[in-house]
């Protein structure tokens, strides 16, 4: 391929089925020339993730739940033993208890806030650990973000709190990465109908609500996030770490409702 990835090699993380964002992404990289690894969470996701992975041609590295770390150790044993050496990782990986997805902050658990800082943030840290040590010739490490990390968003609750914590995460890594020519990058994704934002209170009214207000009166799409990802993680992108790339029809510089928006 002579795509802006040809010749790199890239694992994904995080793809659940078709609409996840980690497919769209998956998809851009793979038509960018990119050859590709994927993980899945548990037997159910297998079933769907392997015929996406041989659709692209990809390597199915593993079962891998962040939450244990000797799978995580496993999926990077089996790429250093296919490959040898890894150009980038693709995180997309959050969760939180859906029953914190609504209501009040302030009434997280102590159970739930360390689960949710886990999985959606320190895993991202506990991938670029042994991502590190594949990518021998530099490498770009990118997550998936939202605005409720920068802004009170409705029932977003301990999931914005988490994504603060990712955003800094992605700073402090590329700082210390940068020495090894590893870019360390998030997009901050507008809201998109996927399996995990179905666990978030009102989602139909956000996806409405941005529909109207964003500066391109529009969502976005998994295609859209797909491509600005393929640009970062590749040497168009070779400028760019410690960054959160708005990909959200620009409805992030908005401080006002639109007056000609109709009512929801
Ligand atoms: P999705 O449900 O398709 O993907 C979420 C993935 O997280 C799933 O593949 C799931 O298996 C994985 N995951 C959860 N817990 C895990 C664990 N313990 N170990 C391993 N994997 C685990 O939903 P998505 O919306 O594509 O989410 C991908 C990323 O994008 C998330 O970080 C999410 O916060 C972020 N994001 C989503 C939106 C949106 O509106 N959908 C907007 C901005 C950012």
């Amino acid at each position: 391929s002579s795509g802006i990835l040809a010749g790199k090699r890239g694992l994904v993380m995080g793809v659940a089925n078709n609409r996840s964002i980690a497919w769209g992404i998956a998809k851009a990289a793979h038509d960018a020339g990119a050859e590709l690894a994927f993980t899945f969470q548990g037997e159910a996701l297998e079933k769907r993730v392997r015929p996406l992975a041989e659709g692209l041609g990809a390597f199915v590295a593993g079962h891998c739940d962040v939450t244990d770390e000797a799978t995580i150790d496993a999926v990077f044993a089996a790429i250093g033993d296919k490959w040898g050496s890894l150009d980038f990782i693709v995180h997309c990986i959050a969760f939180s208890d859906k029953d914190e997805l609504t209501g009040r902050y302030v009434d997280t658990t102590a159970g739930n806030f360390s689960k949710s800082l886990l999985i959606s943030c320190y895993s991202f840290t506990a991938v670029a650990q042994r991502a590190e040590k594949l990518m021998t010739n530099g490498g770009s490490m990118l997550t998936l973000t939202y605005y409720g990390a920068e802004k009170w968003m409705p029932h977003y609750n301990v999931m914005g709190v988490a994504k603060a914590a990712l955003e800094a995460s992605v700073r402090y890594m590329a700082a210390d990465l940068g020495e090894k020519n590893i870019r360390v990058n998030a997009i901050s994704a507008g809201p998109i109908k996927t399996l995990a934002a179905s666990g978030i209170g009102d989602f139909r009214y956000i996806l409405k609500w941005n529909e109207y207000n964003a500066p391109l009166r529009r969502t976005v799409t998994i295609e859209e996030v797909g491509e600005t990802a393929a640009f970062l993680l590749s040497p168009m992108g070779r400028g760019i770490t410690g960054e959160i790339l708005h990909v959200d029809a620009g409805y992030h510089v908005v401080g006002m409702k639109n007056p000609a928006a109709p009512d929801i």
